[in-house]
């Protein structure tokens, strides 16, 4: 059985699909094809009171509900999420565009991963005891109320998730605006927590673009807002929700390095540097686009990498043969094209791709550039899409200058058999996800976000019941109170 990419309605509202034809008509386009595959509105005023209104009723109760009983309703929507993966995984690459080779092991299943890891911790989520000589006190975690997801488009499914299992987990409610360019798996995500027994109104998907998300935003009755996307949109946000002195949590862009030594294993860097450049066209906020090579490997680098980029399987996103699938959107295109032709005004080398298919949809090979310097746009700016660039460095102290010297703090990678080396560089890196020989994994037992102008806060892990819980303190005085009249 697969979705129908039509949703039933726009929206999910109190436990049901919620329409009003009077929203801005959003048009959804199969990346692969440029195809129309659904129409959705975006959210009325009306509706976004709805959603805001049915989230505030039905978070006093879940607040009140055993943690224990939250936790069972998480655990339960991942094991339906799990047996769903292939419809979601189709749905997923429909919406996004992204090959069902990626989405059947990194979308529904990094969701289901941590529905189930919220799921499990949610009983444990108690307060600590304080002795204090005769007296003592305890905390008490409690959740913040309203929360508001809005998602970026890369990853639909999972920003959904990750943002909806320790919100949900802690006792809150959410409100969650999908990106308008893709905006059909978070609706299945809802549905699914309902028919795990979710009650009505816990977690509510609302439509549209930004004025949505900005309503949401400022509305007095939300509590906190957790975004996932660009940082000029993270400025935004970040600023609309200080006026009310709401929680965030800000998932935003970087320019992540991924610095490989002359002493790595040359076909693990390679292999790396494909996953921090070309998984999902390219199209992740942790990549690793600025490729530190160390100069006596530089050129076998480049040599291999170019050798393996000739394995990249461009076609049919459904076709699970494929590995490399097109851009998100006629948009998304140009932006990468216009970096593209400013990096070779720049003076940058194009070693292979970065050249439009001549094919419906949006459709780019997969681009390697050579002889990047620190001052280009292409190493300066995100350009979202599947661009390596290598730059060549010398030592140890001089990479890691070079590095951090960005605003971005995302991630950042490093690849060498020195494993004192690995930890001392990566000590030294500002990054907050950081791999050793790796790029982009990102388990849910591990808390993901970035510093500097890429983040605050964090998800997944331990660490994002910080961001979706608040400590209220209490002190238990067991004697007289000594007051001084
Ligand atoms: P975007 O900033 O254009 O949009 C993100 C979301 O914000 C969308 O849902 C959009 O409708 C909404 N939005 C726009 N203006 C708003 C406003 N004024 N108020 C409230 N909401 C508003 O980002 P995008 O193009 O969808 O996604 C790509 C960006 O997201 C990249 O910069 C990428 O690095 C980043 N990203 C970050 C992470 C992370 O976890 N750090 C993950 C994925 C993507």
């Amino acid at each position: 059985m697969s979705y129908d990419t039509q949703p039933k309605a726009s929206h999910f509202i109190d436990g049901a699909y919620v329409e009003d034809t009077a929203g801005t008509p959003i048009e959804v386009i199969y990346p692969a094809t440029g195809e129309v595959i659904a129409t959705v509105h975006a959210a009325t005023d009306a509706v976004i009171e709805q959603a805001l209104d049915s989230a505030r009723r039905a978070q006093a109760e879940w607040a009140a509900t055993s943690p224990r009983e939250r936790g069972r309703v998480l655990t339960r929507a991942a094991q339906i999420l799990r047996e769903r993966n292939r419809e979601m995984s189709e749905l997923e690459t429909r919406d996004t565009g992204k090959p069902l080779q990626e989405t059947l092991v990194a979308d529904a299943t990094s969701g289901a991963d941590a529905l189930e890891y919220f799921g499990g911790i949610a009983a444990g989520l108690t307060g600590e005891h304080i002795p204090l000589g005769e007296d003592w006190a305890y905390t008490v975690r409690e959740p913040l109320g309203v929360c508001v997801g809005i998602g970026a488009w890369n990853y639909p499914t999972q920003i959904a998730c990750w943002k909806a299992g320790p919100a949900l987990a802690c006792g809150n409610a959410m409100v969650f605006k999908p990106s308008e360019t893709t905006p059909l798996c978070t609706l299945k995500v809802a549905e699914i927590l309902v028919e795990a027994g979710l009650p009505a109104g816990l977690f509510n998907v609302v439509q549209g673009a930004g004025p949505v998300g900005a309503a949401l935003t400022t509305d007095p009755r939300v509590a906190k807002v957790s975004l996932t996307g660009s940082v000029p949109t993270g400025r935004k946000v970040y600023s609309a929700a200080a006026d009310s002195l709401k929680h965030v949590t800000m998932e935003l862009g970087g320019k992540s390095p991924l610095i490989v030594f002359d002493d790595a294993s040359l076909e693990d860097a390679v292999g790396g540097a494909i996953m921090a450049n070309f998984y999902s066209s390219g199209q992740i906020c942790t990549n690793g686009t600025r490729v530190f090579v160390q100069k006596g490997l530089r050129e076998r680098f480049v040599q291999r990498m170019a050798e393996r980029m000739k394995g990249a399987v461009i076609g049919d996103p459904l076709d699970e043969a494929t590995n490399f699938g097109p851009l998100v959107s006629a948009r998304q295109m140009e932006i990468v094209e216009g970096y593209l032709k400013t990096a070779q005004d720049e003076g940058a080398r194009c070693v292979t791709g970065g050249e439009r298919i001549d094919r419906p949809g949006y459709w780019m090979t997969p681009a390697l550039f050579d002889g990047v310097t620190d001052d280009m746009t292409m190493a300066r700016e995100e350009i979202f899409g599947p661009v390596l660039s290598v730059l060549e460095f010398d030592d140890e102290d001089e990479v890691v200058e070079r590095a951090n010297a960005t605003t971005f703090g995302l991630a950042a990678g490093v690849f060498t058999r020195d494993i004192s080396r690995a930890h001392r560089v990566i000590g030294r890196l500002e990054a907050g996800t950081c791999f050793i020989n790796s790029y982009n994994d990102a388990p849910v037992e591990m808390p993901f976000g970035g510093v500097k102008m890429s983040g605050v806060g964090r998800e997944n892990a331990k660490a994002a019941i910080e961001h979706y819980s608040q400590v209220k303190s209490v002190y238990v005085r067991m004697g007289a109170v000594e007051a001084p009249f």
